[in-house]
């Protein structure tokens, strides 16, 4: 797999198939969800959370979607998709980035933030390799209890929300995580780890540019562990 449309990407052949199983099990997870009820199934085109969120996603997320880029975008819709994530950046800010995060989704954003993904026709052009939070936003609930419901999935269920199973999202990250556990070598598991950790999408792309070697020097930072 070459996930740099030809440049040295220096991953180990451990990263690459952790990241093939990664998005194996993401798939099949969406893919089931989405067959449990017909009102989890987002309508097409649909952009509502590309906006006002800022999700905050882990390496191997982003790993997946440089891979799709390359393979999928011209250079010059990359290099258009890269000015977007640092004007946006330059707006936004590494403050405002925690600030949400730390208000634990309650957070008003300052500023339209508008994922860098989404093209002018309101679609996302990583729609196939899209980080899991934006697979799973909308239609589930925190294990605490609080919904992480969209406003067009929470009116479709409307009064009967409160029998509805929805799917938690802690759950999903621990069978993930155990999926990754059972499917790779002890040496694969190693080569995942440092990928675990998060950052946004906004700040990966401004500081990568779609390079996967510099993910981990923006996931690696103390300041999001
Ligand atoms: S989660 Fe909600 S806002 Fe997001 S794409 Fe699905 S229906 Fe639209
Ligand atoms: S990556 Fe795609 S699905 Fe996720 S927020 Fe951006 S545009 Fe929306």
């Amino acid at each position: 797999m070459d996930l740099t449309g030809g440049r040295s990407a220096n991953l180990s052949p451990g990263l690459v198939r952790a990241l093939d199983q990664f998005r194996a099990v993401v798939d099949a997870q969406s893919d089931a969800l989405e067959a449990s009820d017909a009102r989890f199934v987002c309508p097409i085109p649909c952009s509502g959370c590309c906006t006002p969120n800022l999700f905050f996603i882990t390496g191997l997320d982003f790993l997946g979607v440089c891979h799709h880029v390359h393979r999928s975008l011209s250079e010059e819709v990359r290099a258009d998709i890269v000015l977007r994530a640092r004007a946006l950046v330059a707006e936004c800010g590494l403050e405002e980035a925690l600030r949400l995060d730390g208000a634990g989704g309650d957070g008003e954003p300052n500023i339209v933030q508008r994922c860098p993904l989404l093209d002018a026709s309101e679609r996302c052009l990583a729609y196939v390799a899209r980080p899991t939070p934006c697979r799973f936003f909308g239609r589930s609930r925190f294990q605490a209890g609080e919904a992480n419901l969209c406003a067009i999935i929470a009116g479709r269920l409307g009064s009967e929300l409160a029998h509805t199973a929805l799917p938690v999202v802690e759950q999903y990250s621990r069978a993930l995580a155990d999926a990754l556990a059972r499917n790779l070598t002890a040496e694969e598991m190693e080569a995942v780890e440092p990928f675990i950790a998060v950052s946004t999408l906004p700040i990966l792309i401004s500081e990568t540019a779609f390079d996967p070697t510099l993910i981990l020097e923006v996931c690696g930072r103390t300041d999001f562990a």
